[in-house]
């Protein structure tokens, strides 16, 4: 299978090689064959990309709103026309069976699209009245914003980032993870081919060291990082350096809420979702389950019993539920931390390793009887493992579920209207869910709080992080000077 680009880098609205960059493999995790290679930026890339954003922007800041909107839903379109190759293409870059991409990752850049499109008009200033004189304010594009992407999510990812950064008048250098670099690529194409005009989405390539000489470079006005907490501090850190503005999408260990007298069916299935989509490799996953004492054995039950379920296998056929992590190196980062609740004493409920012959999959597994102290409990394990926690009382949850660094999401399933409101109330997290989990549509903000970051992508809060307001006073009578 050949999945190779044109070309490693789409800078100033077209393609771009240049061979001097360290070769990067793109492996299809389901097999491990390389389906691309695409070389490091070099120095000389990232100038031209920062250059050409910074010539674009402020023409397109310049432009009616509803001009631009208009391209970014033509992108829309383009996308959804071409979802199925696009999906395929997913596919191949991160090992998701067809099942999700289908659905999940060009649609809902997509979705971003057309709602930041309907959105950007919309945005206005307010006028504060002063008697004589007054005061307007103007909602300002913030000019070259920088997108820095993750593995996990890599279409969608580049999607909500340069969504809200072009309709509101800015020009981004997105550079995708090194992991998957091929889907911002191909977005890149799109937007160029809807209108887009050259240099206000730029793509580079490379791993972490292309990314410190993005977010350092003085045009850039913002940052928009997803990633783990460690690189979040450190992008945040030297972000800090030029007081640039931040949205950081960090990681998570977010907690699910199971109230005796929530549905089963509902819970399970929602701590599925929340533990095994995309082979769990989701930044908002509900990887500590805590579980009332008096539901725990029907839930087990149901969960084992579901688990053991799912069809694992070849993430290009379409009745595959759970395809392969993304890499190796996460497969083996994974199985540790397996080994390692089985050593501190987790009860295995099912899974546990390994699956199949090649390629990087691992079983959907369930640990019970986790406690607060064990690893799995502790740190972001980014592949199928969930960690189910008993517990007695509400304040006892509430407690233990914020008890840690993360703040990124949360879940609560219970019938009590009033005890579901109140527990989200008490939860320390920025994305929340009643008797729902891990749906995110582009009307509703999204991020975290405490380490898992700040800033939000999607709703209308995003707005506000890809804007800056200007404060105009307008003097209507003569200057009262004292001199
Ligand atoms: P990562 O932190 O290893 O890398 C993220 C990106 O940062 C990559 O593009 C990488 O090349 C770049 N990078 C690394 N060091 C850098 C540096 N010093 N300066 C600039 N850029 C640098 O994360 P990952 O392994 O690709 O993704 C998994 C992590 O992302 C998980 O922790 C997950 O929770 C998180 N995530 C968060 C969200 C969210 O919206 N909150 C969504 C998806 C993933």
């Amino acid at each position: 299978m050949i999945a190779q680009p044109k070309a490693s880098h789409f800078v100033d609205g077209s393609y771009l090689e240049d061979k001097a960059g360290a070769p990067i493999e793109v492996i299809y995790p389901a097999t491990g064959e390389v389906i691309a290679v695409v070389h490091e930026a070099t120095p000389a890339v990232v100038e031209a990309a920062l250059a050409s954003a910074t010539r674009a922007q402020g023409a397109w800041a310049a432009m009616r709103p509803v001009d631009r909107a208009r391209i970014l839903r033509r992108a829309a379109d383009l996308i959804r026309e071409r979802n199925q190759d696009l999906a395929r293409l997913e596919t191949l870059d991160t090992g998701k069976p067809l099942q999700e991409t289908l659905v999940a990752d060009w649609p809902s850049g997509a979705d971003a699209l057309e709602y930041f499109a309907g959105l950007a008009p919309t945005v206005t200033g307010e006028t504060i009245p002063l008697g004589r004189d007054f005061v307007y304010t103007i909602r300002e594009a913030l000019g070259v914003c920088v997108g820095i992407g993750a593995w996990n999510y890599p279409s969608q990812i580049a999607c909500w980032k340069s969504a809200p950064a072009l309709a509101l008048g800015n020009a981004m250098v997105f550079k995708p993870s090194e992991v998957t670099p091929l889907g911002a690529l191909k977005l890149a194409e799109i937007f160029t081919e809807a209108g887009l005009p050259a240099g206000l989405f730029n793509v580079v390539q490379g791993r972490g060291s292309v990314g410190g000489a993005l977010v350092t470079d003085p045009r850039v006005a913002k940052v928009s990082l997803t990633g783990s907490v460690p690189t979040g501090q450190k992008v945040y850190a030297a972000a800090a350096a030029g007081v640039r503005h931040v949205t950081m999408e960090l990681g998570g260990k977010s907690p699910i809420l199971v109230f005796d007298d929530a549905s089963v069916e509902d819970a399970v299935g929602a701590a599925m979702l929340g533990n095994f989509y995309s082979a769990g490799q989701v930044c908002s996953n509900g990887t500590r389950v805590f579980v009332q004492k008096g539901i725990k054995a029907a839930f087990l039950k149901r969960l084992a019993e579901r688990s053991a379920a799912i069809v694992m296998g070849d993430p290009l056929n379409e009745a595959t539920q759970m395809g392969p992590l993304v890499s190796a190196s996460q497969r083996a980062k994974v199985l540790a931390y397996i080994e390692t609740a089985k050593s501190e004493g987790a009860t295995l409920i099912t899974g546990g390793g390994q699956a199949g012959q090649g390629g990087c999959f691992v079983q959907p597994t369930v640990f019970a009887d986790v406690t607060d102290g064990m690893t799995i409990a502790r740190e972001e394990v980014f592949g199928p493992v969930m960690a189910v926690l008993d517990f007695d009382t509400e304040d006892e949850a509430i407690a233990r579920a914020n008890a840690t660094e993360f703040g990124l999401a949360a879940g609560v399933f219970t019938a009590d209207l009033t005890r579901a409101h109140r527990v989200i109330a008490a939860l320390q997290a920025g994305t929340c869910w009643i008797n729902a989990y891990n749906l995110t549509p582009v009307e509703a903000p999204f991020g975290g709080v405490k380490s898992s970051g700040v800033g939000r992508e999607n709703g209308h809060a995003a707005v506000a992080h890809y804007t800056q307001v200007k404060s105009v006073y307008v003097g209507m009578g003569p200057v009262d000077a004292p001199y």
